[in-house]
């Protein structure tokens, strides 16, 4: 069950946090991982892990945001059977606490840069017979988090992005899925909370624990788990769809 033996995974932000688990799990079931990174240190890193574990992995240093830089890439990585659209920005703002340089700031990386690494994923998976899509939405897409405007905007838009390609690529036998977090503690939430909560990091990270209604946050690993089934061909029925992962943050 759920091997991706044989597979080429193309993972950006594989360097942390979900985007590192997932590169991790997926090495370990048998996929080639290509791991599309901003920091290369951390990239290293998760290579180096994967091939301790007699995995096999590449890494390329690109600004998903950038489309000629990701363009690029997809010229090295000739076959494409995944692609999991993980990098993401955060911003902390409403509407009113968020400039317009802000907004395209997240917008370029979390929107645009999924866009790219798809503009230039889809054509390959076209000639290869079919592939997998899985983008990295978020809670804040369904319910709208507080204080993250621009965040919450850019993972809609995701969602839409989404069904779109879903829709578009069916007769070519490309699935598209999105997973939709809530709080997962990565290196992501660690440096929210430094940056905007200094000197009561316990205490905001006990409060935003106990915020799922679960008790606690969620592991890469649990998210890593879920992207392994919706990327393996155990689950060939589905597409278009948003799985939350949300320890019962949108229901209870
Ligand atoms: P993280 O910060 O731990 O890891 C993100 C990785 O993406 C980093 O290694 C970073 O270097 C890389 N990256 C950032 N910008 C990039 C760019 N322009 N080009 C290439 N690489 C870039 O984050 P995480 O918590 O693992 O989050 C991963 C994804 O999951 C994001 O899309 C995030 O929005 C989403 N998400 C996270 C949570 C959470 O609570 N952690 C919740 C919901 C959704």
């Amino acid at each position: 069950m759920f091997s991706l033996k044989n597979k080429h995974a193309v993972i950006t932000g594989g360097g942390s946090g979900i985007g590192r688990a997932i590169s991790l799990l997926f090495a370990k079931q048998g996929a080639t991982v290509h791991i599309i990174e901003l920091n290369a240190d951390a990239a290293a890193q998760t290579i180096e892990d994967i091939k301790n574990n007699g995995g096999s992995a590449f890494g390329y240093s690109a600004d998903v945001s950038k489309q000629e830089q990701v363009l690029d890439v997809f010229k090295k990585v000739s076959k494409v059977d995944i692609l999991v659209n993980n990098a993401g920005i955060a911003h902390v703002g409403s509407l009113e606490g968020t400039t317009e340089a802000d907004l395209d700031r997240i917008y370029n990386v979390n929107v645009k840069g999924a866009y790219n690494a798809l503009y230039a994923a889809i054509p390959l998976m076209k000639a290869n017979g079919g592939g997998v899509i899985l983008n990295m939405a978020s809670i804040a897409a369904i319910v709208g988090i507080t204080d993250r405007f621009a965040y919450s905007m850019s993972k809609g838009a995701i969602m839409a992005m989404s069904l779109s390609v879903a829709r578009d690529y069916l007769a070519d036998n490309i699935r598209c899925n999105t997973i939709s977090p809530a709080r997962v503690h990565t290196p992501f939430v660690d440096g929210f909370i430094a940056k905007n909560y200094a000197g009561r990091e316990d205490e905001m990270f006990e409060k935003l624990s106990k915020s799922q209604p679960i008790g606690r946050m969620g592991k890469p690993e649990e998210v890593a788990a879920l992207a392994l089934y919706l990327c393996s061909d155990e689950a060939g029925f589905i597409t278009g769809c948003d799985y939350p992962i949300d320890g019962g943050f949108i229901k209870l």
